[in-house]
């Protein structure tokens, strides 16, 4: 199962989730002060910079890194 980074708005802390994909844009409970934390982006998402600078294009595929609709960073 993919791994997913989650971030608390009430005491932000960071911390990562193993999920199933069905489950990635659920919110997760913060470990430190059980508020429901929600999912951030991490550096294998999809909007990501390349080598250029430029951000990865909106539209078209929905996943950049991939190029495609079916890896686990898709946001699908
Ligand atoms: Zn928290």
């Amino acid at each position: 199962m993919p791994l997913y980074e989650y971030a608390c708005p009430s005491c932000e802390v960071k911390f990562e989730l193993i999920r199933p994909l069905s489950q990635a844009t659920e919110a997760a409970e913060c470990p430190s002060c059980l508020h429901n934390a929600e999912r951030v982006l991490s550096t294998f998402a999809c909007f990501t910079v390349d080598e250029s600078g430029l951000s990865a294009p909106l539209g078209g595929s929905p996943c950049a890194s991939c190029g495609a609709d079916s890896c686990d960073t898709c946001d699908l």
